[in-house]
């Protein structure tokens, strides 16, 4: 019997719908596609200025350490993380990436009887983790790209374990203020777990109406909140990620984890990171810096966008996004389509250095006036 005459292994109904998360393209395959000399990857969210050099330097220290296990439990990393934090190290848990701890979430708490809710453009890695265990998923419309607190509130029902919702929201860019998100959790039951993903906090902190969820877990144990060194940190290829939560629901998780999840170079840089206030302190400007240009710009070219505390803006094109996405492409600018997320006419653009995101404006006038002109 040859392999195609075997017939193929049944994989577990719950995961047929699943559709793999789809990454940006890397930058070498749009270069050799198209025959570009420069690629500008405004695709990911990622820190355009790269990791701290401090980083840098406790990788290279690290690496002659690499026949070694990393420390199963992140002792350093977490004693540094509840220090800056003020917060227990009982209270912490890495992950490979917070995208991990979100799966953990999702295995420890959801099931076919335990339902998610979350919002309908919010980030897809929720829904994902409720297929994964096998659990319906409410997902809430947004009202004009925001979370519609109301709407989910009411959605809640016995059977309702878990809400996830990213404050700001990848890929809408909008945020909740402090006095909304303290309304909403007094109304949720305590023993539904709202999973607040931070994941562009530190970008997001600098407006003045933004929620810290670390505050708000002594009235709020069911809080789990979901932090990264994806964004900010520039530290996205490294996969480290952590949550604060009550020890309760950490040690859940914990035995949902698999042991070494938070790889040892990962944990160094990390830490390094966390000490280099410099190097955050100038992402988080240039970022603010980058933002506003860019809306400024996309509206001058008519565009409508919507607010972000994030390292990335929304913007509707007006015309398929596949198609203006693929004319981008062609000019060497890579952004991300949102038709996946059931927004057809959107890019998501993430903020790159001033001359990468002239550089994404100006291709992105070139191609609508193309495209009107129907070259
Ligand atoms: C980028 C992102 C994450 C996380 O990423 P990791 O790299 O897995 O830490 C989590 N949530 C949202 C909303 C994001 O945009």
């Amino acid at each position: 019997m040859t392999q195609q005459d075997a017939p193929p292994p049944k994989i577990n109904r719950n995961l047929k719908k699943l559709i793999p998360y789809q990454p940006g393209r890397p930058i070498e395959e749009v270069q050799r596609e198209f025959g570009l000399e420069q690629v500008h990857k405004l695709a990911s969210n990622e820190n355009p200025l790269g990791p701290s050099p401090q980083a840098v330097k406790a990788m290279l220290a690290a690496a002659g350490e690499m026949h070694r296990y990393p420390d199963g439990d992140g002792y350093y990393l977490k004693q540094a993380l509840a220090e800056r934090l003020g917060v227990a190290p009982e209270e912490l848990i890495l992950g490979n990436g917070s995208d991990e701890i979100m799966v953990l979430l999702a295995l420890a708490y959801l099931s076919r009887l335990r339902f998610l809710i979350t919002s309908d453009h919010a980030f897809v890695r929720y829904r994902m983790g409720a297929e994964l265990a096998g659990a319906p998923a409410y997902l809430s419309p947004m009202r004009d790209m925001r979370h519609n607190l109301e709407d989910i509130v009411a959605a809640i029902g016995p059977r309702t374990s878990m809400i996830c919702l990213d404050v700001p929201c990848n890929p809408t860019g909008a945020s909740i203020s402090r006095r909304e998100l303290s309304r909403f959790l007094e109304r949720v039951p305590p023993l539904v777990i709202v999973v607040l993903d931070q994941a562009y906090y530190e970008y997001a902190n600098a407006d003045r109406n933004y929620p810290d969820g670390l505050r708000l877990r002594d009235e709020h144990p069911n809080l789990v909140v979901l932090r990264t060194f994806s964004k900010a940190y520039g530290l996205a290829g490294l996969r480290i990620g952590y949550a604060v939560a009550r020890p309760e629901i950490i040690k859940d998780l914990d035995r949902v984890r698999p042991p070494f999840n938070a790889n040892r170079m990962a944990q160094a840089a990390a830490l390094a990171a966390l000490g280099d206030e410099a190097h955050l302190r100038g992402s988080v400007k240039a970022n603010a810096e980058g933002l506003a240009r860019m809306q400024k710009g996309l509206r001058a070219l008519g565009l409508k966008t919507w607010p972000s505390l994030a390292n990335f803006v929304l913007v509707d094109v007006g015309l398929d996004c596949r198609v203006v996405f693929q004319e981008l492409l062609k000019l060497g600018v890579v952004t991300r389509p949102m038709a996946g997320y059931g927004i057809e006419t959107c890019l998501r653009i993430s903020i790159g250095r001033p001359a990468e995101n002239r550089a994404c404006l100006a291709a992105l006038a070139k191609v609508l006036k193309e495209l009107a002109r129907g070259d």
